[in-house]
């Protein structure tokens, strides 16, 4: 018999693997976790072990009030901020928290990364937001459900299907997607725009914004009603 969380704590371990994979995190840094919607359960990545020591049964199961269903670990110290967001944003699947260099580096100077390309289109039509910088009083109160709650701040306006990435600022990107892979593969998406971003601004400080026509055209070639980029499902 398999057991009942086996594949939650699977697809949860897959993708924290991918994330050293993709040179997104050094030795313990990044988490990343699967949501089981049906039964309302979190696997996570623990706290403070190496990518090159995880394994499968290393995922901590929790509930969406952070209550340990399996797993003999400390779960990741970020889990409270994951569970904020599983609790406000319908349809996410998995979330993905890195310090990637360049994407830290915008979420450090507390700039969104602005849309310069049609790179940066075939993904969002707007800039990747960045947080407010957390006050004293929250993170004294409870760091990670703050951290959480900034987040939320940042998408009162925003779709976060829509716009499955975020900058918490002085901090660090995460992002999330309908399920853990894709949340990683935003991950990837969003260190490689923060990048093609700095190069752009290093090289010409005041480039301009991408207009509307072109980001439009690039996010609905890609993902509109008459998408036409890749291949056609069979
Ligand atoms: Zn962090």
């Amino acid at each position: 018999m398999v057991a009942p969380y086996q594949e939650l704590k699977q697809s949860a371990w897959e993708a924290n693997m991918e994330i050293p994979r993709r040179g997104l995190a050094i030795y313990t840094f990044g988490n990343v976790s699967a949501f089981d919607p049906a039964r309302g359960l979190v696997a996570i990545k623990p706290s403070g072990v190496d990518y090159q020591r995880l394994t499968v049964d290393d995922m901590v199961v929790l509930d969406l009030d952070g209550r340990v269903v399996e797993g003999g670990l400390r779960p990741s110290s970020d889990t409270r901020t994951h569970l904020v967001l599983y609790r406000a944003f319908p349809g996410l699947g998995g979330i993905v928290h890195t310090h990637s260099t360049y994407a830290t580096g915008w979420a450090q100077a507390r700039v969104a990364i602005p849309i310069l390309g049609t790179t940066h289109a075939d993904f969002l039509t707007e800039d990747v937001p960045v947080t407010e910088v957390m006050s004293e009083a929250a993170v004294a109160a409870d760091y990670e459900t703050e951290t959480g709650n900034q987040i939320l701040d940042c998408f009162r306006t925003r779709d976060p299907l829509h716009t499955p990435m975020v900058l918490v600022a002085g901090h660090g990107p995460f992002t999330w997607g309908t399920t853990p892979a894709q949340a990683v593969y935003h991950a990837a998406v969003l260190e490689e725009l923060a990048r093609m971003a700095f190069v752009t601004r290093s090289l010409r400080p005041d480039a301009e914004r991408l207009p509307e026509h072109l980001i439009r055209k690039h996010f609905e070639r890609k993902h509109g009603k008459d998408a036409y980029y890749g291949q056609k499902p069979e």
